[in-house]
C-alpha cells in the first residue's frame, strides 16, 4: 500500500549530517501521519552516506535509499525522488536540516486543507555573503519575469506537492531541471510558507562559486526566450540608427558640407562588431542547452543494490 506521505531527502556526501537528520525527519512525520516513507536519494556519494542508509533502512523499513550512479547534481536527485516517491504527497527536504523540519506539520495540514503546492518561503536567509545575496536577488527576479508566475523571492527547494503535481511535473520532458522553475510553472493551488534558514547542521555547503553560477545561467536560459529577443530587437534598432545616419549624410552631402568623421567608422566598427559578437554569443548559448535536450540522454541512472553491498556493509559494522 502506498504511502501518505513521501519525504524526500538529496544527499551527497552527508555522513556527517545523515543520521540527525533522519531521527529529527521521522519524529516530525510520526507527529502528523501514520503512513509515511522517507526516501534518501544519494546523489553519488563517496563517503559512508550509502552505507549509512543501508543500515538505517534495516532497522527502519520506512527509510529508503535510492542510489544513483555518480553525482548527477541536486536537480537530478531530486527529479529521481519524484519518480520513486510513492506518498499522496510528496514533501522535499534539505539533509542539512537547514529546512526546518518541524514545519512539516504546518505543511501537511495546509495540504489536507486543500492546497496543492505548499511552499516554504526563505524569510531570513541565514548566513549568507553580501554578494551572494545581491547575485541571489538578481536571479530570483529574472526568473519571476520568466516563468511569468511569481516571485521568486526566498524561493526554496522546501516544498511539499500534491500526487497531481507530482505527475505534472515529471510529465514535464526536459532534460535540463529546475525544480523550482517547473514548480512555479505547473501552477495550481499554492500556498507559502515562511521560515527562517537554519544553520548547516554539519558539514559544507556542495555548491561551488562557479557551479551556482552555471546553475543560475543555465536555469534563467531554460525559462526565457528574452535574450534571444533582445538580439532582435537590438539588431532592429541598429537598422534604425543606420537609415538615420544614411539620411544625415546624404543630406550634408548635397548641402556640399565635407564629411570629417574617421572617429566615427572606428566607433561604429567597434558597436557594430560588440553587437554581433554577443548576439552570436547569445544564440550559440541556447544552441548548447538544445544540444545538450537533444541527446535526451536520461536525467539520473539508478543503481540497483546489489547482495554485495550487504556483505560489504556486516564487514564494516
Ligand atoms: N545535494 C545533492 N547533490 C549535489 C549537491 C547537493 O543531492 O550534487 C544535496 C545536499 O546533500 C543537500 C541539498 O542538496 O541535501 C542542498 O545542498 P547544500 O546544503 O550543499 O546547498 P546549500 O544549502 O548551501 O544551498
Ligand atoms: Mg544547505
Amino acid at each position: 500500500m502506498s504511502p501518505e506521505i513521501t519525504i524526500v531527502i538529496p544527499m551527497y556526501n552527508e555522513e556527517d549530517c545523515l543520521e540527525a537528520t533522519l531521527q529529527v525527519v521521522r519524529s516530525e512525520a510520526e507527529k502528523v501521519t501514520d503512513s509515511f516513507e522517507i526516501l534518501c536519494i544519494d546523489d553519488g556519494s563517496t563517503d559512508r552516506t550509502p552505507e549509512l542508509l543501508r543500515q538505517a533502512s534495516a532497522v527502519d523499513a520506512r527509510v529508503i535509499p535510492v542510489e544513483l550512479s555518480r553525482n548527477f547534481g541536486k536537480e537530478a536527485a531530486l527529479a529521481a525522488g519524484l519518480d520513486f516517491a510513492q506518498g499522496d504527497a510528496v514533501v522535499i527536504l534539505d539533509a542539512d536540516l537547514q529546512h526546518p523540519a518541524h514545519l512539516l506539520t504546518d505543511m501537511v495540514a495546509a495540504w489536507r486543507a486543500g492546497a496543492d503546492v505548499v511552499n516554504g518561503v526563505k524569510h531570513s536567509r541565514g548566513r549568507e555573503g553580501r554578494i551572494y545575496g545581491l547575485l541571489a536577488k538578481t536571479f530570483n527576479a529574472l526568473m519571476g519575469g520568466a516563468t511569468r508566475n511569481g516571485d521568486f523571492r526566498g524561493a526554496s527547494d522546501f516544498k511539499l506537492l500534491d500526487r497531481q503535481v507530482v505527475d505534472a511535473i515529471r510529465a514535464c520532458p526536459e532534460r535540463h531541471r529546475f525544480f523550482r522553475g517547473l514548480v512555479a510553472w505547473v501552477g495550481f493551488r499554492t500556498e507559502d510558507i515562511p521560515f527562517h534558514v537554519q544553520e548547516r547542521a554539519a558539514g559544507d555547503t556542495k555548491w561551488s562559486k562557479r557551479a551556482l553560477v552555471r546553475y543560475s545561467l543555465r536555469n534563467l536560459l531554460s525559462f526565457s526566450a528574452l535574450p534571444l529577443r533582445l538580439i532582435a530587437v537590438a539588431g532592429f534598432s541598429t537598422l534604425v540608427l543606420a537609415a538615420m545616419m544614411a539620411g544625415w549624410t546624404l543630406f550634408r552631402y548635397l548641402r556640399g558640407d565635407s564629411l570629417s568623421g574617421f572617429p566615427t567608422v572606428i566607433l561604429l566598427q567597434l558597436m557594430l562588431g560588440g553587437l554581433l559578437l554577443t548576439s552570436l554569443g547569445v544564440i550559440s548559448l541556447y544552441l548548447a542547452e538544445m544540444f545538450e535536450e537533444l541527446k535526451r540522454r536520461p536525467v539520473y541512472l539508478y543503481r540497483a543494490p546489489r547482495t554485495s553491498d550487504r556483505r560489504a556493509d556486516a564487514d564494516t559494522e
